[in-house]
């Protein structure tokens, strides 16, 4: 059967499935194929599990804190079945919501692998048979993969990735964590509150790399001050299996050292999945970043876009692929829409979060402004004193000529919540001088944002200012 459709978009994920909806929003027929599971992995196997297992951690570690407050716990007791089932059900009623919002939308969902015949011609392979899809328009939302290194014994025994690891049928005693990354510390946080003994190994200098420099020691001081085992600098050599346990052989300045856990968790990176796709036969080049596109998610091949984990430009984030399924679809219909990075906020749901907008203070230097900082501690802030935190800060980055807001990085509790006010200030283009103008709620941790704004101008109210280079 020949199905006719004005847009057609490989793969469900938080790119494909928004497009999807905007699609149909605007008028036109749209058919959203999909291979496994709607939401991709972002809804089943990403961001909402992780979140889900996340939030039963800090619950662990709230009732581990409870007397702190003036309240008395008995023993807190870990149920693993009922904490997979917490993250089953969020799952599925994210999911279920998906489907639902698409039919009511009139969206064609068609289950199958798709691959390119001609630009605008897809063979869908589904349980039922071969269907061929004619669209005016194709986007390619095929997402990434875990990524694998040519690390020996990775692909051995006891080894896991993110989605293995979120689906452990038992806790481990120890776990050892491959990469620090926002995936590896995640696990690291969530596994560590759980009680398992964690060791996480990053070969570059910090955790988090691409967050900014001081935001990435306050996480390394935090999560250390937990118990997490941290090497940085660390490559790993090797992974064996003794029957037992993984043993992994790490490298730091020449010197070798082992460490035994009960599972290993590779977190190295993403890989896009431009396999099998027949993108040989529309002579689109691709490699395990992803596809080339342009501002409009356009590729090299007109009428085919391809947006989030599978384009190469932007982050791979959930929130960046929706953003560009609405830039593919708004383009592919006429209107004018373009895609910018300036503002697009990156978190890591560690406890303590953190989170970041914009440039960092190395990324502001190197780009050439003069920059000036303003920060706050949340010791200072009454509702994080309030809830107990007495750590973690607001950084914010400016540029010391006009007052444009370059950056904003925060480590502490709801940093993920936070971030907004520092996003929308970045994509109003707003100067610390207006941002004076806003009035916060107080007590809340938004105060903290406001004067970090205060330090960069020199004029903090509640901390004692730092005297200006
Ligand atoms: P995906 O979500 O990868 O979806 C692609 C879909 O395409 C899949 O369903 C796949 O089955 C389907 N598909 C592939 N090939 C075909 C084919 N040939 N035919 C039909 N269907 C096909 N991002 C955040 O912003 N915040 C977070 O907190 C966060 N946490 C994460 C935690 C983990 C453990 C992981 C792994 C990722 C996390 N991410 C997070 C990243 C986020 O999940 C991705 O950026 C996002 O899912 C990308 O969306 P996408 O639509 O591009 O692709």
């Amino acid at each position: 059967m020949t199905i006719k459709t004005d847009i057609a978009i490989i793969g469900s994920g938080p790119g494909g499935y928004v497009a999807a909806l905007r699609a149909a929003q605007l008028g036109a027929s749209c058919t959203l194929i999909e291979k496994d599971r709607l939401g991709g992995v972002c809804l089943n196997w990403g961001c909402i599990p992780t979140k889900a297992l996340l939030y039963s951690a800090e619950v662990i570690e709230s009732a581990h804190t409870a007397s702190d407050f003036g309240i008395n716990i008995g023993d807190v007791v870990v149920d693993w079945d009922g904490v997979q089932a917490h993250k089953n059900s969020v799952v599925k009623k994210l999911t279920g919501g998906v489907e639902v919002l698409l039919k009511k939308a009139g969206v064609n969902i068609l289950y199958g692998a798709a691959s390119f015949i001609e630009p605008t011609i897809l063979q869908v392979e589904g349980e039922s048979g071969t269907e061929t899809v004619e669209a005016r328009d194709v986007i390619i939302a095929t997402g990434s993969r875990n990524a694998s290194i040519p690390i020996p014994g990775l692909d051995g025994p006891g080894v896991v990735d993110s989605t293995g690891a979120l689906a452990l049928e038992a806790l481990p005693n120890s776990i050892c964590i491959i990469g620090a990354g926002a995936i590896g510390l995640e696990f690291a946080s969530l596994f560590n509150d759980f009680g398992v003994k964690v060791t996480v190994v990053e070969m570059m200098p910090r955790i988090a790399p691409l967050m900014d420099e001081a935001i990435s020691r306050g996480l390394d001081r935090a999560l250390s001050g937990k118990g997490i085992d941290l090497h940085t600098n660390t490559r790993v050599s090797r992974v064996e299996h003794d029957g037992k346990q993984c043993i992994i052989t790490m490298t730091k300045d020449g010197e070798e050292q082992k460490v035994s856990t009960d599972i290993v968790l590779s977190a190295i990176g993403r890989a896009a999945n431009i396999e099998n796709i027949g993108l040989e036969n529309l002579g689109i080049k691709a490699d395990r970043k992803g596809i080339q596109v342009d501002n409009r998610m356009r590729t090299a091949v007109p009428h085919v876009y391809a947006i989030g984990d599978v384009a190469k430009d932007g982050p791979m984030l959930a929130h960046v692929a929706s953003h560009q399924g609405i830039v593919a679809v708004e383009d592919a219909m006429g209107l004018t829409a373009h895609m910018a990075y300036n503002a697009v906020p990156s978190c890591i749901y560690t406890s303590p979060e953190v989170a970041s907008v914009g440039l960092t203070e190395e990324e502001a230097r190197n780009a050439g402004y003069e920059v000036v900082t303003g920060t706050f501690r949340l010791g200072a802030n009454g509702k994080a004193l309030a809830m107990g935190v007495s750590d973690g800060f607001v950084k914010v980055v400016s540029d010391a000529k006009n007052k444009a807001i370059l950056g904003v990085h925060i480590v502490g509790p709801h940093a993920s919540d936070v971030i907004l006010e520092g996003t929308l200030s970045l994509d109003m283009e707003v100067t610390l001088g207006e941002m004076r103008h806003v009035i916060h709620p107080h007590p809340a941790l938004g105060e903290a944002l406001a004067e970090a704004m205060l330090d960069a101008e020199g004029i903090s109210l509640h901390s004692v200012s730092r005297k200006r280079k």
